[in-house]
């Protein structure tokens, strides 16, 4: 069978990343979370004063992104893979509320998304990876034979959301959780270089009453079934 790219794109908290490793545990593809990347930039730019509520500066995080260096390495334990920021795990860091209160700033920085997705497509040369993030249909594989664009209520999406953190042991609220899932949204889908949008031929999903076991197997059929096509 050929092997295929699958980009999932979407709004935040939408559960790309759930199906999106199901996705690539069933067909025996790689898994990578771009979000994690950015992520990983964002936890850089905070231990270095660089970002924070009403201090942004720019300057110095593009002139020292040559010394963030990421990795993803495979964990022993659960299977999946953790993010690497200069040879330290910052899996845990990385998903806090504090990183997610800065990272659509970060990710407005060209010269941070050029290196991002530039590592991006190193990852996808063989194929036989399912990415998920905010751009991989419209520009980090424009070509991907198959693009979903996930969606769902803001409601629904930061429910999900808090219900993650609540279950990590994090102390937030629902409120907090909300206003940050639509800031990100406006951030991400207004800015200039390369903004959320829906890729061209990229198939609709919301999921907004939809079950996680529903969810796989429609994209897992779908899936199958473009795999099937370019594989005659
Ligand atoms: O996917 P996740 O919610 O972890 O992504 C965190 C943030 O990283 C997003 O809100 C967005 O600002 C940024 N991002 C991006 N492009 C991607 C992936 C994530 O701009 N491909």
């Amino acid at each position: 069978m050929k092997k295929i790219t699958i980009a999932i794109d979407g709004y935040s908290s939408t559960g790309k990343s759930t199906i999106a490793k199901q996705l690539a545990n069933a067909l025996g593809y790689v898994y990578v979370d771009t979000g994690a990347m950015y992520r990983a930039v964002t936890l850089f730019a905070l231990r270095n004063k660089w970002v924070a509520d009403g201090h942004f500066d720019i300057a110095s995080v593009k002139g020292n992104l040559a010394s963030v260096h990421l990795n993803f390495v495979p964990n022993e334990v659960d299977g999946k893979s953790d993010m690497y920021l200069n040879g330290e795990n910052v899996e845990r860091q990385i998903r806090t509320m504090e990183v997610s209160r800065q990272v659509s700033k970060i990710a407005t920085i060209k010269e941070v998304r050029e290196k991002m997705v530039a590592l991006q497509q190193q990852m996808g040369v063989e194929k036989g990876i399912v990415m998920d993030g905010r751009d991989i249909g419209t520009v980090v594989f424009p070509d991907a034979e198959l693009k979903i664009f996930m969606n769902a209520s803001a409601d629904a999406r930061a429910h999900r959301r808090y219900k993650e953190l609540l279950d990590r042991g994090d102390k937030v609220t629902y409120a907090e959780v909300l206003k940050n899932v639509q800031e990100r949204d406006t951030i991400d889908s207004t800015r200039e270089t390369s903004p959320l949008r829906k890729a061209e031929g990229a198939i609709l999903f919301d999921n907004s009453d939809m079950g996680l076991k529903e969810q796989f197997e429609r994209i897992h059929n779908y899936a199958l079934r473009v795999i099937q096509k370019e594989s005659v």
